[in-house]
Parts: structure tokens; sequence; C-alpha cells
């Protein structure tokens, strides 16, 4: 059963609550949720729940009708995410796990680590307790395992996971490690399973070979009613009558889990296909199922590997798949992180003798957001932009919303904010031409980039009908998205110059006829109605947004320049600049010009270049050019 208290509950009425149901002898868990609180009564419950209905602060009591209570979405409707080592998981970000299957020597891991780290993986993994088939296969090296992989972690900075096989080894696996493995043999090993819901370490739990996804949620159960709220699922392929993989991958399992679990939810597409060939495809399918993560075993020489070589990656196969995951997750509206930089506390304690820190867990590692996490961005909660900061930089950023472009560039020029996120580009409709403009007038730096999809809906009152609409608030962006769509019903567009601000003002007018167009998350944002889906001309709809800071961006990282320059007002100035470009060997792929405000019919270039633009490419160009400015080398996906 749970008791959702009103949003106005008091802490006296919350406990008055909770006391009632400890006189049954029952034991109660309290989610104090964005909205309001919940209580979850766990275990048994054979009570009315009427009986509590009438308790001061109470809105409703309801059965859960599912026999696992804390992992369900009944009990918590927001999606849990696990904070690991600086990455958020279950949040707008992927993460890569990645690593050999079993930890073999030093050589063989730290070599693996490194070819991971560098290929964009986030979590390393490894087996240093194996459970294997036959009693003869490799088992594993143990403690001398979880060293070698606490020395990898402090060399790269990656967090580890890995496996635990018996509770009595748990402790000596929490030291190790960020993230306590449990492996598919053991998801129904239900001592291993109330050992690790007592330990402060996340869990990641694997699907049994033949267990059903009810018994995997029972599994996650035991963790969490025990007290470990930190639980990652991981779906890693099931027993069928199919034999030409290793196990069916069962992807169907990914939004089966969305819809029943807030727990994140991990794909391994190495063992649940067992096949080199067939990890990349069904690694891409995984998160285009809406998997929060993915499982990769890599292994640097995978033909002499201990355990599961003919799963594993040789490291530039993980390098390429990373580059397509890369471009894909934005299409189901999600990020991958370019992984955080190690430390230059890692640097010291891996180059120290590895006898006294090696074995704490990784700490935050540098991220983009230090040392502040502002981020500004225009337009108000709801926004793309807001959407795009918080899937570059995560849940921890501190979001500021601005009025205008121009403010979000003052913001971070005055130092209110570390960071800012701005549209420059659409798929459809083209340049944002104020953003280019800014650009030159501020001193900033563009330091990376993002693609964002965009899906428009159109929003109304509660209660109101397509039928009623006649008049819909649009930002001008957003409407030329939709052109065919309004056109085909002839209402009257009014500009406003924020979406989710459309469906704001939408709802101040109260109006049935007044609708306004923003992403699908706004209308539960504002509590109105969603009266059509999808209602962008073209579905191939991306918006790319930049991101800028006062510093440039470390150029180790960087595969991307963008530069402004004005060239000379002759024949062929503007074709000298662009054979200088040429001859440095980069590769422009885009072009933008811009009038020069007080010089009509002169122009200011932007260019995009594939590389980095050096001093001597720099030095270069201005023989020719006039002007020139380097407004940025950053990293990019494409
Ligand atoms: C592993 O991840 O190394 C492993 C043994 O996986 P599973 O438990 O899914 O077989
Ligand atoms: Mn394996």
């Amino acid at each position: 059963m749970i008791v959702v208290m009103k949003p106005s509950a008091t802490e006296a009425q919350i406990d008055a609550v909770v006391a009632r149901l400890a006189d049954r002898h029952l034991e109660t868990r309290v989610l104090r949720g964005a909205e309001r609180p919940v209580i979850a009564v766990i275990g048994k419950v054979s009570l009315d729940p009427r009986e509590f209905e009438t308790l001061p602060g109470v809105a409703e009591c309801t059965r859960i009708s599912r026999p696992y209570k804390l992992a369900s979405r009944e009990w918590k409707a927001e999606p849990t995410v696990v904070n690991v080592g600086g990455y958020a998981i279950g949040g707008p970000q992927l993460v890569v796990m990645a690593g050999p299957c079993s930890v073999e020597s030093r050589e063989q891991l730290l070599e693996a680590a490194a070819a991971c780290h560098a290929a964009g993986a986030h979590i390393l993994r490894g087996g240093a307790f194996k459970p294997r088939t036959s009693p003869y296969a490799f088992q594993g090296k143990g403690e001398e395992g979880l060293q070698l992989l606490a020395e990898a972690r402090a060399l790269h900075g990656m967090p580890i996971v890995t496996e635990v096989v018996t509770a009595e080894h748990v402790p000596l696996v929490a030291k190790y490690s960020d993230i306590v493995q449990i492996g598919a043999r053991n998801m129904q090993n239900f001592e291993l399973l109330k050992a690790v819901s007592e330990i402060d370490r996340p869990v990641l739990l694997k699907r049994g070979i033949s267990a059903t996804i009810e018994e995997l949620l029972m599994a996650a159960e035991y963790i969490l009613s025990g007290g470990n709220p930190h639980v990652m699922l991981c779906e890693r392929g099931i027993r069928t009558y199919e034999t030409a993989t290793r196990n069916t991958l069962d992807l169907s399992a990914v939004p089966v889990l969305r819809a029943l679990t807030h727990l994140p939810v991990i794909v391994d597409p190495s063992h649940g296909t067992g096949h080199r060939p067939y990890v990349a495809p069904m690694a891409m399918a995984a998160v285009a199922a809406g998997a929060d993560g993915i499982m990769i075993e890599v292994h640097p020489n995978p033909e002499v590997a201990l355990s599961d070589g003919p799963q594993s990656l040789y490291p530039h196969m993980l390098e390429r798949l990373l580059r397509d995951v890369e471009v894909v997750a934005p299409v189901v509206g999600r990020h991958l992180p370019r992984p955080t930089r190690p430390t230059r506390r890692a640097h010291a304690e891996a180059s120290a003798t590895h006898s006294t820190q090696t074995d704490a867990p990784a700490a935050a590692p540098e991220t983009l957001t230090a040392p502040t996490n502002t981020v500004a961005y225009q337009g108000q909660a709801g926004a793309f932009s807001e959407k795009a900061a918080r899937q570059f930089f995560g849940p921890d950023a501190s979001l500021l919303p601005n009025p205008s472009f121009r403010s979000v560039f003052e913001a971070v020029a005055r130092g209110e904010a570390a960071y800012a996120v701005l549209p420059i580009e659409n798929s459809l409709t083209g340049s944002i031409h104020e953003n280019y403009d800014l650009l030159l007038e501020h001193d900033l730096h563009i330091v990376g980039e993002l693609k964002l999809r965009i899906v428009h809906t159109l929003i109304g009152q509660p209660g109101a009908n397509l039928d009623d609409v006649d008049t819909v608030y649009a930002h001008p962006q957003a409407a030329g998205q939709c052109e065919a769509f309004l056109r085909k019903r002839g209402w009257r567009v009014v500009n406003v110059y924020d979406t989710a601000g459309s469906v704001a003002h939408v709802k101040a007018l109260g109006d049935a006829r007044a609708a306004g167009i923003a992403g699908p998350h706004v209308a539960a944002l504002y509590r109105m109605e969603t009266l059509a889906e999808s209602i962008e001309d073209n579905p191939s709809n991306f918006t790319r947004f930049m991101v800028l800071a006062r510093d440039p961006a470390p150029r180790a990282d960087a595969n991307k320049s963008t530069l402004v320059f004005r060239a000379e007002n002759r024949p062929g100035g503007l074709l000298a600049v662009l054979d200088a470009i040429a001859k440095a060997g980069l590769n422009m792929v885009r072009l933008e010009s811009r009038p020069i405000h007080g010089t009509p019919w002169q122009y200011m270039f932007y260019v995009d270049l594939e590389g980095i633009v050096d001093d001597a490419a720099v030095d270069a160009l201005r023989l020719t050019a006039p002007f020139v400015r380097v407004l940025g080398a950053y990293h990019s996906a494409v």
C-alpha cells in the first residue's frame, strides 16, 4: 500500500501516519518526491485504506498491485539516478561501462583500461571473482584482481564495477569497487542480495539467464527493502531455444522495465549475444530502445583472453561503436558525455606507490562544470535550451534561466554563470543569426557543442480539444518547424520568444482557444493538456547548441574549430582566405555570412572547420584576411 500525502502535509502529519502504521507492526519508507510526500508500507499489508485516508494531511491510499513495491513506478514515479564517480546513471546522459571479462594480469588490465578510457568509456569493468560454468575454467584473481582494478582507476579516474559471488566477499569487493555487480547466475542468491542491501555502494543487478522481468524486479526489491536504494538493472540476455547467439538479448525488457520501474537499466550486449560482430549493432539498438547505459567487454588481445574472448571487442571497435552511439543518442533524447579527464590527484596517486590511496573508490573526477556548475540558458523551465544544458552538464548543474540570448552572453561575461548553452543552428530553419552576432560582440569561447532532437507538441488548457483552438502562441523557430501543420489549420499565430514560455502564457490566458508549442515534457511541467503530438513537419529536426565559457576548452579533446574573419573587399578577397584554409589542410564544414553592423554590404564570415586551428594556420589566414578571430576549438560528435 502507498499513502500519498497532500503537497501541504506537515512533517508532524507524516510522522503520525508512520507511527500509526508502526503500531500495526508495519515497516514504512518515506519518499519526499518533487511534488508530494509518499509513504510506502512494505511487506504484506491487509489494511483497509479508508482508515488512513481520513488522517490529517493524507490525500489518498492505494494498494500497489505488484509483488514488488519499492522497485515499482507506482511508489516512485521519477527516475532513480545513481551517482558514481561524477556520472549520473539514469539521467539524460548515457554511461558506458567497458573492460575485459576477467582481470587476467596487470599488463592486460592496464592496457584494456587505457584503451577503454581513450575510446570514451566512463566506467571500467573487470571480473576478479568469476562464476564459471566449468570448475576447470579460470576462476579469477580474487583480491589481487581487485587491487589491479583499483590501480587502473587511479590511473584513469575511471570508477570500477566488478562482480561479487559470495556474501562473505561483499565487504572486500565493496571496499575496492564503485559498483558491485551481481551476476546473472546469482540473481536469485537471496543471501547475497541481502548482503549487498546492507552496503553503501551502488549495485548492478544482472538478469538471471531464465529469470522473468518480474523475478528480476523481485530480486531488486530484496536490495531496496534491505536499505540500499542505489540499484541498477542489467539486461544481459536470457536462455531461449535459439542457438545462433549465446543468449537471446531481450531488448523489449528495456521499455518494459522503463514502464514498471524507476531504476536505471543497463544493457550488456556482450553476454547477450556472445559473438563479437553482433555486439555493436545490439549496443546501438539498446541505446535506441532507451537504455541508460551499456556494458561492453573489451580485451586488448581477445584471441588469448582467459574468458569470453569471442565476444570481446578489440579496443578500436569500442572507439568506433562509441562514435556511432554519440551520433544516435540525440535521436532518443540522450547525450553521450565525454569521459571526465583524470584529475591531477589521480595522476599524483598513480605515480606514487599504490599502497595508500588506490583502494579508495574514485573521487568525483574533474568535470567541465568545475569549479562552478552554473549554466545560463535562454527561456524558462521546460525550454529546449534547458534540456540541452541538462544533457550536456548532467543533473548537478545549476541552471540559470535568462530572458534573452544577450543576457545569457552577459551572464557568462560577468561571471554570474560559468557556462552558457545557446542554439546556433536548426537543421530545418537554419542559423540563429542573433547568436552569431553576439559571438562577435563578446569575448567568450566555444568549448563544446551538442545536438538535440526537437519534437514539438501542441499544448492547451486541461480538458481542451484540438477543435477549440483558433490561436497559437509560438516561438518563431517553433512555428517555422511546424509550418505545414499550422498552415493546414489556418490558425492565427502569435510570436512568443520562448517555447515553454508560450505554454506558460497560454496557461495564464486560461482560454481553450489558445494553444502553445513546446517540447513533449512541457505539458506535464505546467499541468496542461497535450492536444497534438509530434507536429514538426520533419522528424529529422535537430538543433545544434554551442557551449560557451570565458576560457578556451582543453585542446586534448578538440576535433572542431570555429573562427570568424573579414575578407579584403577586392576581387578574389574571399577566395584568398578560403584558399589559405584549404592550404592549412582544414576541412571547412560550414560557412555563414553576417552583415557588419554599420558598414552596409560588408560581411563577416563564420567558418566551422574539422580539426584544430593552430597558431600557424591563424598566422597564414592573417596574411589574407584583415580580421581573424578563433571563436573556439572544441569537441563535436560528428
Ligand atoms: C560478467 O559480466 O562478467 C558476467 C559474468 O556476466 P553475467 O553474469 O551476465 O553472465
Ligand atoms: Mn564475461
